[in-house]
């Protein structure tokens, strides 16, 4: 009954010209995709090309991060609403490498979650824990509190309006995927959490596994219960595997 989501997380690679050819080869194997949605998150300057290319296609476009500010004096940032302008459907909040390297905490995650909304984004809310965290046994205890700041900003309605990531720190880049019952163990916890808030928006809200997804491990992991799609990073960038991907999905 969950309709999967393939999204494609292109974080801060590739050109102008790169950008093209991606899209254009997506768009080219994307009409055989029957039940899977798809999407795309280019870094923010290609946002204007993805919207010339996918524009009345069925392939969305998003962008990879959003300000927590509505407008003014934030030099450097993007707001929801420019992101709206240029047709955005997804954004992607809380990725751990904006958590780690730009220093983001779960306060913040949940404010760009509620300003994307509130500009009629969807966002998709990353949450995961290191391979420390995960040793410790303390998976379940990140993610909660990673799920819990937005559930406390912007409620279980808030919730039905996004997506979320399941995406484990580890297994980000590394070619170290999750095993598909360690992913479905996370993703099985998240909804439980969700459902003891709403079992409305847990049984219908998408919860996507990412980390090292691939063509060759993407169709066991999404066929677990509890997972309905990915947030692909490396295999994003070459046409080819991320519709096989998404052909895994459908
Ligand atoms: C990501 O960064 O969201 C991601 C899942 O990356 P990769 O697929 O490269 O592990």
């Amino acid at each position: 009954m969950r309709r999967p989501l393939i999204a494609g997380n292109w974080k801060m690679n590739g050109s102008k010209a790169d950008s093209v050819d991606l899209l254009n080869g997506i768009l080219a194997g994307a009409a055989e995709i029957m039940r899977a949605d798809i999407a795309v998150c280019p870094p923010f300057p290609y946002l204007q090309i993805a919207e010339q290319a996918l524009g009345g296609s069925a392939v969305f476009w998003g962008a990879q991060d959003v300000s927590n500010e509505t407008s003014g004096a934030f030099t450097g940032q993007v707001s929801a609403q420019m992101l709206a302008d240029f047709g955005c459907h997804f954004v992607i909040v809380g990725h751990s490498e904006r958590r780690l390297f730009n220093a983001e905490s779960d306060d913040l995650v949940a404010r760009k979650y509620a300003q994307a909304m509130a500009h009629g984004l969807t966002p998709i809310l990353c949450v995961g824990e290191t391979l420390e965290e995960r040793e410790g046994g303390q998976t379940e205890a990140v993610v909660a509190r990673q799920l819990d700041a937005v559930l406390q900003t912007s409620g279980v309605d808030g919730i039905a309006k996004g997506v979320i990531a399941y995406e484990p720190v580890w297994a980000i880049g590394t070619g170290v995927t999750a095993t598909p019952a360690q992913a479905q163990d996370v993703h099985a916890f998240l909804r439980g959490r969700i459902a003891a808030q709403g079992q409305d928006v847990a049984t219908r809200v998408r919860i996507l596994y990412g980390g090292s997804m691939k063509p060759d491990n993407a169709q066991e992991l999404i066929g677990q219960a509890d997972i309905d799609g990915g947030l692909i990073g490396g295999a994003a960038l070459k046409a080819a595997d991320f519709l096989a991907i998404c052909r895994a999905g459908d």
